[in-house]
C-alpha cells in the first residue's frame, strides 16, 4: 500500500465495488485507487444481506432509467467483468415483479404502469381475469388488478456481484485493503487532504468517497456534513411451502408484503410499522414477527402458504433514508473532493451498476456522461428540495 491515492473509497462492498470498478475500467483515468473496507468477509454488510432484486416498476424517471442500466449490466455480465475469460457465476433469474392493487390504489397503479411504459418498461396492467390466469394461487379477496412485466425485473446473487465488481477492479489495478477509516484529514478551505485508519495509518488522498452504507450518515459527520442516512433493521424469512406456486416471481401485496422464490422455498419480507422501526445497528431477529404480523397475512393472500415451514431468517440493514428514500450522490462545494454515493433505502444493489459508473464519471471527467444523476444530487437534502418517489417497499 501506498500513502497517497488520488482516490480512497471508504467501504467496498456493492456500491464501493462499482465505483472502483467502473473507475478501473475507464481508459481515460489513469490515477490510482484504494478502497478501504473494515469487513473484507462483508458477513453484515447490506449487499450481503439483501433480497438482491431489481425492477424498473418506479414512480420517477431517474429511478427506471438507473434500473435499466442495471439490468444491461446483469444480461452482459460476462462480456463486462469476466477477469481472463473466467465465468462471473452471475445469473440474473428475469422473472419480474408482480405489484397487488386494491380498490383505493388501482387509479394510481394505472397511472404509474402509463407513466413507466412511456419510458420503456415493459409493463402490463392485468385485470382480475388475467391476473388469476396466470397466477391462480392467489386468494382475490380484496384486489381490484395488478401490474407486471414481461422482462426486465428479477433476481440474483448480491454477493457474486460484489465479488464480480472487486475482482475486476483488481485486475485493473485496484488496490483493496482491510481496515476501518476513522478520521478524515481536512485543509483550511475544506478540501480533504487524506484519512487515518483505527491502525493509526495514514494515507493522503485526492478525492474520498462515501460507500460506507448504513454507516455513511455517521461518516459523513467526519466532514461536518450530516446526511440523513441511519440503519433501519429489515428481516428476510426463508420458508418452505409444500405446493410450487406456478409462474412464481416477486410479489409486492398492497400493503407491501413480499415474497418471491428462492431455490426450492420462498423468500419473505415485510418492513415494520412506522412507530415500530428505530434507528439501530441491531441485527436480533423477532421470530414472533412472522407468527404475529407476516403469516396471517401470506396466509391469506396465498391459500398455499398455510402449510410452509420456517427454514431461517436472516436480517441486514436498509441504508435508510428518511428525507426522501432516495439515493444522496455526488458533492457539496464546502468539501469538493468528498463524494457522496449513499442513502439506497433498499435500493442500492439494483442502483449499484449506474451509480458506480456515474460516480466514476464525476470523478475522472467532472461530470455524468452516460447517465444524469443530478436529480440524485445530494444538495436536494441541503436544500430542501425532496425527490418524491412513490413506490418504495
Ligand atoms: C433485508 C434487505 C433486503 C434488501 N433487498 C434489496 C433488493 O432486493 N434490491 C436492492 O437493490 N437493494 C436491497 N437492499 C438494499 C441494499 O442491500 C443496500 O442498499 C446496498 O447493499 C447498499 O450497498 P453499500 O455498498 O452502499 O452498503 P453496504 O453493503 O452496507 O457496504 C458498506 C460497507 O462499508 C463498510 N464500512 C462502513 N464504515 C466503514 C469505515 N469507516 N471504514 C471502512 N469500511 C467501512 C462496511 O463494512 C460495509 O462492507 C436490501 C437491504 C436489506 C437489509
Amino acid at each position: 500500500m501506498k500513502n497517497h491515492y488520488d482516490v480512497v473509497i471508504a467501504g467496498g462492498a456493492i456500491i464501493g465495488s462499482s465505483i472502483a470498478h467502473h473507475l478501473g475500467a475507464d481508459p481515460g483515468f489513469q490515477g490510482s485507487v484504494l478502497v478501504v473496507e473494515k469487513d473484507p468477509t462483508y458477513a453484515s454488510s447490506s449487499t450481503t444481506k439483501s433480497a438482491s432484486s431489481i425492477r424498473q416498476q418506479f414512480s420517477t424517471e431517474i429511478n427506471i432509467k438507473i434500473s435499466q442500466f442495471g439490468i444491461d449490466l446483469l444480461q452482459r455480465a460476462e462480456e463486462i467483468l469476466s477477469v481472463s475469460g473466467e465465468s462471473t457465476g452471475i445469473h440474473f433469474t428475469e422473472r419480474g415483479y408482480l405489484l397487488l392493487a386494491n380498490d383505493q390504489t388501482l387509479p394510481t397503479l394505472r397511472e404509474r404502469v402509463a407513466f413507466q411504459q412511456s419510458h420503456g418498461v415493459a409493463v402490463d396492467l392485468l385485470d382480475m381475469d388475467a391476473l388469476l390466469a396466470r397466477f391462480p394461487w392467489l386468494n382475490p379477496e380484496g384486489l381490484a388488478g395488478a401490474a407486471t412485466t414481461r422482462h426486465g425485473e428479477g433476481w440474483f446473487d448480491a454477493h457474486i456481484l460484489l465479488s464480480a465488481f472487486r475482482r475486476k477492479a483488481i485486475s485493473n489495478g485496484v488496490t483493496y485493503v482491510s481496515g476501518e477509516v476513522t478520521q478524515v484529514e481536512q485543509a483550511a478551505d475544506g478540501r480533504v487532504t487524506g484519512i487515518r485508519l483505527a491502525d493509526g495509518t495514514r494515507i493522503g488522498c485526492g478525492t474520498l468517497v462515501n460507500a460506507t452504507g448504513a454507516y455513511a450518515g455517521l461518516f459523513s459527520e467526519k466532514v461536518g456534513l450530516r446526511i440523513p442516512v441511519d440503519p433501519h433493521k429489515r428481516t428476510v424469512f426463508v420458508v418452505n411451502c409444500p405446493t410450487e406456486l406456478v409462474n412464481g416471481t416477486t410479489v409486492i401485496d398492497a400493503d407491501g408484503l413480499t415474497f418471491r422464490p428462492e431455490g426450492r422455498g420462498y423468500i419473505i419480507h415485510l418492513g415494520p410499522e412506522p412507530d415500530n422501526d428505530p434507528v439501530t445497528f441491531d441485527l436480533d431477529i423477532d421470530h414472533s414477527d412472522f407468527d404475529v404480523r407476516i403469516w396471517p397475512r401470506l396466509a391469506h393472500r396465498v391459500p398455499a402458504f398455510e402449510a410452509l415451514r420456517v427454514v431461517s431468517a436472516w436480517a441486514g440493514h436498509y441504508d435508510f433514508n428518511p428525507f426522501d428514500h432516495n439515493a444522496l450522490l455526488g458533492v457539496m462545494p464546502q468539501v469538493p473532493n468528498f463524494i457522496f454515493a449513499n442513502g439506497f433505502s433498499g435500493h442500492g444493489v439494483m442502483q449499484a451498476p449506474a451509480v458506480g459508473r456515474g460516480i466514476a464519471e464525476l470523478i475522472v471527467h467532472g461530470r455524468y456522461q452516460t447517465l444524469d444523476l443530478s436529480p440524485l444530487s445530494v444538495a436536494r437534502y441541503f436544500e430542501n428540495r425532496p425527490l418524491e418517489e412513490l413506490n418504495v417497499y
